[in-house]
């Protein structure tokens, strides 16, 4: 019997994703009806990014599942209407694109890079950097991406940690977990770098008794969500001389407002949301895989826990 999937999203990532998904439905052996908009009682699957024009999921009565686009949920994870197993997205080329970012600011700080690009003065100035095994960097967030982003700089040899909700194990990585861990972990962390979801538990989390716990001249980059920080008392730490930098991806509203100080704030540079995204061939067999497992009636991957909220 064919199946109705709806691709709500916006009208842009359509002319991405239309070629994708048909593809890799075909490979999957899927009879998939694919459009953009169906009555919703016929919708089987919603193919979904929280920015569409779809926020009630109630007319929807027969879809199976809530096929998530992106990796954070936050926008969705508290819509009251939506009943239905939500997934989220863990894609290759999403993981690979955020390792490229978090490796490229991490070597900036750790090479020192700023002082070279801003310093062409005339002055021979010595000193190497250290080398990167005495380096501590530590993932806030020890998930799909934390994890990804960590055994890469640890390939670059960098001593890195992860930190988490529940225990993790890894074989060359140090982990911790829990809030003891979380002071254990801002004790080390040279460079942090966030990628937790943005929750009620992570809200603020980086704040001012955080970073006082972290080592002087620490580094802050934050591709996970504008949530987790404190914005007044980033600034507060990094004008002390505590912190010594921050690269800033996620905000707490985005676009980031034009008047917003952290544009011109010397210690802080910002990127807008862009450290990685859903690529369209990737995800889409990653969507398609979802759609054959919910028809066979296999577990869905990447399911999101809607108490913990990711
Ligand atoms: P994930 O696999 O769900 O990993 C989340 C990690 O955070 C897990 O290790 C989890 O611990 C940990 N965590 C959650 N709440 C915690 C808490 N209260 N205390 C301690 N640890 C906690 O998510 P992901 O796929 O790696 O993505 C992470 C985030 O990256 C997304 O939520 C999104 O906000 C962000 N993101 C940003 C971009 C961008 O372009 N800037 C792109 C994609 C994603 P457990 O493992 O113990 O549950």
């Amino acid at each position: 019997m064919t199946i109705n999937v709806q691709f709500s999203a916006l009208t842009e990532r359509w002319d991405q994703y239309e070629a994708p998904l048909r593809k890799a439905f075909e490979d999957l052996g899927l009879d998939v009806d694919l459009r953009i908009e169906f009555p919703p009682e016929k919708v089987d699957y919603l193919v979904y990014a929280p920015n569409s024009s779809v926020s009630d999921f109630r007319p929807y009565v027969n879809c199976k599942a809530v096929l998530n686009l992106w990796a954070g949920v936050d926008q969705v994870v508290g819509n009251p209407t939506l009943d239905k197993p939500l997934t989220r997205m863990v894609d290759c080329g999403l993981s690979q694109g955020m390792i490229e970012w978090v490796t490229g600011h991490v070597l900036r700080y750790h090479l020192g890079m700023d002082k070279y690009l801003n310093g062409q003065d005339g002055n021979w100035r010595l000193g190497a950097p250290p080398m990167s095994r005495d380096r501590n960097v530590v993932i806030f967030g020890f998930g799909a991406l934390g994890r990804a982003c960590g055994e890469a700089l640890n390939a670059l040899d960098f001593k890195v940690s992860g930190w988490s909700n529940s225990p993790k194990e890894h074989d060359t990585i140090s982990t911790f977990h829990g809030q003891d861990g979380f002071a254990e972990a801002l004790g080390i962390a040279e460079i942090a770098v966030l990628l937790l979801p943005s929750t009620p538990d992570t809200a603020s989390m980086f704040n001012a008794a955080a970073f006082a716990k972290m080592p002087k001249d620490a580094i802050i980059i934050n591709p996970g969500r504008g949530t987790l920080i404190n914005d007044a008392d980033l600034i507060a730490s990094l004008d002390a001389g505590h912190l010594g930098h921050a690269t800033l991806d996620v905000f707490r509203v985005e676009p980031l407002p034009a008047d917003d100080p952290f544009w011109s704030h010397p210690k802080i540079t910002v990127t807008p949301h862009i450290a990685s995204e859903t690529r369209a061939s990737t995800a889409a067999e990653v969507i398609a895989e979802n759609v054959r497992r919910g028809e066979a009636g296999e577990p869905l991957l990447h399911v999101v826990d809607m108490q913990k909220g990711y």
